[in-house]
């Protein structure tokens, strides 16, 4: 037991680390035997995990969840689930289990590694994500049409599942999720990357052309960036490359990256973006229209041909901001291979808007 814990966090170290896998908190592992299931806590880095960061839980009272009904309403029933998942756990730390443990407990290979990878959501976040996957994957991977987090989406991958075992007479390795990443499971942790590492490669052998450089150039944006950071009391910083240049270079263009890929992206930036000019009275005018009109700051600003201005209430979540921002514009550039960029729909967006349980996660990741 104690070495299989030691392999959950060196797989959750491996892929946390790179952030073309996993940017901050999001991301999930798990190891289970017949009775226990070990679970990444919500909200904790896969990065720097330790033993202490993963919530013991009763797989036979999570079972149980499976069996029950619950509440009509999205946001009642959540916050019932929420009190039925600490029910489960066996050794209270005061940390809670992720939102997606009833998802891994469903599976059951020892090992279940969830990850956010830009090249699988250059394929999710595609127009033609499922085709294409159809194509790349043949029956080896399970696809997910995007639905809401939480239960709703535990409810559709045990159906899913049901479906395919009872077709193939066996689990499938890969689950690909619409919108959001993938599952990816086995006995032990080398099978685990070797999965991941024929993904990777399936995906980029579609990808024809090189998404342009990441590595930072100047941007003239300094003094536009400092007032507008002392005009509303935030941290803002300016950010620019060839990727970015990409984007800003017009309105059009920059739609290409203006509304939100996935839950994750809703996290730590919220769903949608502002593009303006380099004035400094029609930006802060654009800006306020932009409130207005969210109920929000914009937490990423395009500024025509010289770049991108990031804000936030402090420096950790400003860093966060720009990584989640960066592996968008990835991501939709890389979507070209695939028919282009599909977003969150309205509907998608306000449920993660009104879900406590990310309200949570966001929290978090600012402390
Ligand atoms: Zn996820």
């Amino acid at each position: 037991m104690e070495s299989s814990l030691k392999k959950l966090v060196e797989i959750s170290n491996y892929y946390g680390s790179d952030p073309e896998y996993v940017i901050a908190g999001g991301g999930n592992t798990s190891f289970k035997n017949e009775k226990h299931l070990w679970i990444k806590a919500s909200g904790t880095s896969m990065a720097t995990i330790t033993e202490s960061g993963f919530v013991k839980m009763d797989r036979s009272a999570l079972q149980k969840i499976s069996e029950k009904t619950y509440s009509e309403d999205p946001l009642k029933r959540e916050s019932e689930i929420k009190l039925e998942l600490h029910n489960c756990i066996v050794e209270d730390t005061g940390l809670r289990p992720s939102v997606e443990t009833s998802l891994h407990n469903l599976i059951n290979s020892a090992f279940v590694v969830h990850t956010h990878p830009t090249w699988v959501n250059a394929l999710m976040c595609a127009k033609n994500s499922s085709e294409e996957t159809a194509k790349l994957f043949g029956t080896e991977a399970l696809v997910i049409e995007y639905t809401d987090p939480g239960y709703i989406l535990f409810k559709l991958v045990e159906k899913k599942i049901t479906e395919y075992v009872s077709e193939f007479g066996k689990d499938p390795v890969i689950i690909f999720l619409e919108n959001h990443g993938v599952f990816v499971s086995a006995d032990t942790i080398e099978e685990i990357k070797s999965i991941y590492r024929d993904i990777d490669k399936k995906i980029k052998s579609k990808i024809d052309f090189a998404v342009p450089s990441i590595n930072p150039i100047g941007s003239n944006l300094t003094e536009l960036t400092e007032s507008l950071a002392n005009s509303k009391g935030l941290k803002a910083k300016a950010f620019n490359c060839d990727l970015i240049q990409h984007f800003v270079k017009d309105e059009d263009t920059f739609k290409l990256v203006g509304i939100a890929f996935s839950p994750d992206n809703i996290v730590y930036c919220k769903a949608h973006y502002l593009f303006s000019g380099s004035d400094s009275a029609k930006l802060l005018q654009d800006y306020e229209s932009f409130e207005k009109k969210h109920g929000y700051y914009p937490k990423v600003i395009g500024i025509k041909k010289l770049g991108l201005i990031c804000l936030e209430e402090n420096e950790k979540s400003l860093n966060t901001v720009y990584e989640v921002f960066l592996d968008m514009m990835k991501i939709s550039y890389a979507t070209k291979s695939f028919g282009g960029p599909r977003f969150m729909t309205a509907r998608q967006i306000e449920f993660i808007d009104n879900w406590e349980v990310e309200n949570y996660r966001r929290k978090i990741a600012k402390t």
